[in-house]
């Protein structure tokens, strides 16, 4: 498709899906991301609005959860199926590389002056599909080229060169030279922990993460264990978080993970990952006591690096199994409250599991009652 053909109303016409938007007072505008992949023919991801003027106040009149943001004014409104960032227009200023920007209110084409690529600094305004861009965006857009806005916007934001290999490969853009250069020239050496860890994490969420990751081979000398990964993602179950598994397991320093301010079950994820050792096979109940209180993730990569049959077998079984009955029957039963309720149910899970206890739920309470525990 040519930049001539671009039509704003198939932006505002993607639209439908969400509660009505409003198009009041203030100026209102799609931008960056759903703007993009409307025009690339692509799913979008989500919908964020540009609002010159307050943006929770614009995020109130959608209905729905809303949650503000304060230091930047930005919104959230969620309902369901549908969820709206709103952020006000604004200009930035960064006191010091790598640090969060100073922001103060201004107008929309300010506001995509300060975006990370040509090709997210992009609007169309809601009121009357106007469509705004940064200089060149529309012809980066055509021709699949990321370019940054501005010579120090690395320098400024070294976030951005993560964010870069991300759309390199999400999108299959190329890198423009000068871009390229600025990028080759910058270092993540000013970002803190967090915003590492919080750009990292969305890094390893895209669907190629080790292919983004290899792109940051320079910058982030942090070698992946490829074949493994890759096992590891094949084995993990849909609940997993597969960004954390990949974390954990990046040639890294344990000190390194915890500096990255990820949440404590996050932490938790990624570090049983980077410490999970090769699994082997063993009867289930052997497999239960080893990782009934291990994230699954963890397993995952211990199938990965080992036995990937007893892995699978774990997630896809054994984890599952149950017993029917509980302390209550128990204590119903005369057995006096204490550890050894725990340990007479833990002694018949385990015969359940290895198939010495076959039988419903009188079967399991008489095994339970029977014996000293
Ligand atoms: P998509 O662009 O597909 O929405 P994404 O989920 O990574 O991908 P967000 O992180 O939600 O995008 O950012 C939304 C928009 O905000 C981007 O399109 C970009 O214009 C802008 N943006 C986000 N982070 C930065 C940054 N560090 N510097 C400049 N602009 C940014």
């Amino acid at each position: 498709m040519g930049v001539a053909t671009f039509d704003p109303g198939a932006v505002l016409a993607a639209l439908a899906r969400y509660p009505p938007l409003p198009s009041g007072s203030a100026r209102i505008a799609v931008v960056g991301g759903f703007v993009r992949d409307i025009w690339l023919g692509r799913e979008p991801r989500e919908l964020d609005l540009v609002v010159e003027g307050d943006a929770a106040a614009v995020a109130r009149t959608l209905g729905g959860e809303i949650v503000v943001h304060e230091p930047f004014g930005t919104a959230t409104a969620s309902g369901a199926g549908w969820r709206v960032d709103l952020a006000m227009a604004r200009r930035e200023r960064y006191p010091a590389p790598g640090a969060l920007p100073q922001v103060e209110p201004a107008s929309i084409e300010e506001d995509l002056a300060r975006r990370d690529f040509t090709v997210n600094a992009i609007a169309v305004t809601l009121s009357d599909g106007e469509l705004l861009a940064a200089d060149g965006a529309l012809d980066d857009l055509a021709a699949g080229s990321l370019r940054v806005l501005h010579e120090r916007s690395f320098v400024d934001d070294p976030t951005r060169l993560l964010r870069l290999a991300r759309y390199a490969e999400r999108l299959g853009f190329a890198v423009e030279p000068w871009t390229a250069s600025l990028a080759d020239d910058a270092s993540l050496g000013t970002l803190s922990g967090g915003r590492l860890g919080g750009e990292l994490r969305l890094a390893l969420t895209e669907r190629d993460p080790v292919a983004v990751l290899a792109r940051l081979a320079e910058k982030l000398p942090l070698v992946i264990e490829g074949p493994v990964a890759h096992a590891a993602l094949a084995l993990a179950p849909p609940e997993s978080d597969r960004a954390m598994l990949l974390l954990g397991l990046l040639s890294l320093e344990e000190a390194w993970l915890a500096d990255l301010e990820l949440t404590t079950r996050e932490h938790e994820v990624a570090l049983a990952c980077h410490r999970a050792v090769a699994a082997a096979d063993a009867p289930p109940s052997a497999l239960w006591r080893a990782w009934r209180a291990v994230p699954i993730e963890a397993v995952a990569v211990a199938g990965a690096r080992g036995d990937a049959g007893v892995a699978r077998r774990w997630i896809e079984e054994i984890r599952h199994v149950v017993l029917e009955i509980g302390g209550d029957e128990l204590i119903a039963a005369g057995i006096a409250e204490g550890p050894q309720i725990g340990r007479r149910l833990e002694r018949t899970l385990a015969a359940k599991l290895d198939g010495t206890l076959t039988g419903g739920r009188a079967a399991e309470l008489a095994y339970a009652l029977a014996g000293e525990s």
